[in-house]
């Protein structure tokens, strides 16, 4: 498979370049030039492996051919899904009638970037070997992102990394999970200053080529296409649970940066009857705005009890836009461009049309959020902390008259105790892998938000590790 970017100007790659690349140098996003397409037949002979199988198998056209032959990719698919706490890696869990929740946070950091993450790592070692090459990964962080990359890549032969996250502005849970891994190739920089400021910083450090040269920097933020590859497999395995390919299934997604919502999107495009997206998100709701009325606004980032879908930007929505542009990469450059100018997005109207007929948006505020996981106590006995809960509010508002809907319980409960103690009254216990997260040491650096600081920094520890 080969890969082009959204906006037509990078030179095409195969997939271990768009993995080492992330973003492409015209600013795009990698896209597989054509979608592979599963037969009914082949969709019917998935049903029933186990997890790790099944990945590889819906990932094999995406991944394979290249630097990654099938055998690799098994091997990789089994150690990434070993670590889970669950036997069934993304169990199914059914909350009524026609309403299941696909539980993705049975990895080792309890949210579903484990699932993309941890294979990731392994597939940037793989490539990095074959190559005899080697990277620094950097990246900002307020919360999930920098936890599940940090967990994928301690002690990888071929990777440093080095995330930032705003000092005292991540909850505790968060920070103890980056700052209390002690690998020697894991640096965590606490910076003065605010979530913006740390992505901010990474962009900056992005740009200056020769600092990004010199420590061979990488990225495993949510646009690498290998995080998107990574999502697929499990919205199949619950399609196919469902009766997917001989039944037609809706899901239902808390969404931010529109990853995993456009992951699930792909499995339709593969051959499986999705026949409804349900986006979800907090008061930050520039998409569900976009799908009532084509107007897509930037407005400042609101804090919220969902902080992992506080985004005002979908990166991720990009590659959908491409897509209902009939792939025509000059109309793609051209409509972003005038977003980065003015702020605001208003695509042709027959392409929201088109847009509109298999997504819904749908959204609340926090308050609305606290009452829904109350409500999803009372009616299921469930315990879903506010992003799922959004998802599964969404799921009972919008899913269309007799289909199965999967909504994507995307953390773990105990993640956000404050948000659930306010909601339930109850503070979830962490799961035993985690019990002894708040009485082990942590180690990170304090930083201004300065990029020179942070350049000597990671540069010192980019070449300590190379030699
Ligand atoms: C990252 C995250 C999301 C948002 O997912 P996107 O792929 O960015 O749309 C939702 N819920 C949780 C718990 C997350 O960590």
């Amino acid at each position: 498979m080969r890969y082009g970017s959204t906006r037509g100007a990078a030179a095409p790659r195969a997939f271990d370049g768009v993995l080492l690349a992330g973003l492409a140098e015209d600013g795009g996003l990698f896209v597989p030039e054509s979608w592979p397409v599963f037969s009914p037949a082949e969709w019917r002979a998935m049903r029933g492996l186990p997890y790790a199988s099944l990945a590889a198998r819906v990932m094999e056209p995406f991944v394979c051919g290249g630097a990654v032959t099938f055998a690799d990719l098994q091997a990789m698919c089994r150690a990434a899904y070993r670590p889970f706490d669950h036997a069934a890696v993304v169990p199914l869990v059914q909350l009524d009638h026609d309403l299941f929740a696909l539980e993705l946070f049975h990895g080792p950091t309890l949210a579903f970037k484990d699932l993309a993450l941890q294979l990731a790592g392994q597939l940037f070692d793989h490539v990095l070997q074959a190559r005899d090459e080697r990277v620094t990964i950097i990246g900002a962080t307020s919360g999930d992102t920098g936890s599940a990359a940090i967990e994928a890549c301690r002690d990888r032969a071929r990777v440093d990394i080095a995330i930032l996250h705003p000092l005292g502005r991540t909850s505790e849970v968060q920070r103890r999970q980056m700052t209390t891994v002690l690998a020697q190739n894991v640096l965590n920089i606490a910076v003065q200053g605010t979530f913006d400021d740390c992505q901010d910083l990474v962009k900056a450090m992005f740009a200056d080529a020769p600092f990004r040269d010199e420590v061979r920097m990488s990225a495993v933020n949510s646009i690498n296409w290998a995080r998107i590859a990574g999502q697929i497999p499990y919205f199949v395995a619950a399609a196919l649970a469902l009766g997917a390919p001989d039944r037609p299934v809706a899901v239902s997604v808390p969404t931010g940066n529109f990853g995993n919502v456009l992951a699930a999107w792909a499995a339709r495009q593969m051959g499986l009857p999705i026949e409804r997206f349900i986006v979800g998100s907090n008061s930050n709701d520039i998409l569900s705005r976009f799908l009532a009325n084509n107007d897509m606004r930037m407005a400042g980032v609101i804090e919220t009890v969902s902080p992992s879908m506080d985004i005002q930007v979908s990166s991720n929505f990009e590659r959908l836009l491409f897509e209902f542009l009939h792939r025509d990469a000059t109309a793609t450059a051209q409509i972003m461009a005038d977003f980065r100018a003015t702020g605001q997005m208003a695509v042709p109207e027959p392409v929201w049309q088109a847009v509109r007929r298999e997504f819904t948006g749908f959204a609340l505020d926090d308050d609305a959020t606290l009452a829904e996981i109350t409500r999803i106590k009372q009616d299921y006995g469930y315990i879903a902390e506010p992003h799922t809960a959004i998802g599964i509010a969404a799921a009972r508002a919008c899913a269309p008259i007799g289909l199965p809907v999967i909504a994507a319980a995307t953390a773990h409960p105990a993640k956000f105790p404050d948000a659930m103690e306010r909601a339930i009254g109850i503070r979830p216990g962490l799961p035993t892998r985690l019990a002894h997260l708040y009485d082990r040491p942590e180690q990170f650096h304090r930083a201004p938000a300065a990029l020179a600081d942070i350049e000597t920094m990671i540069r010192r520890f980019a070449n300590r590790n190379s030699v």
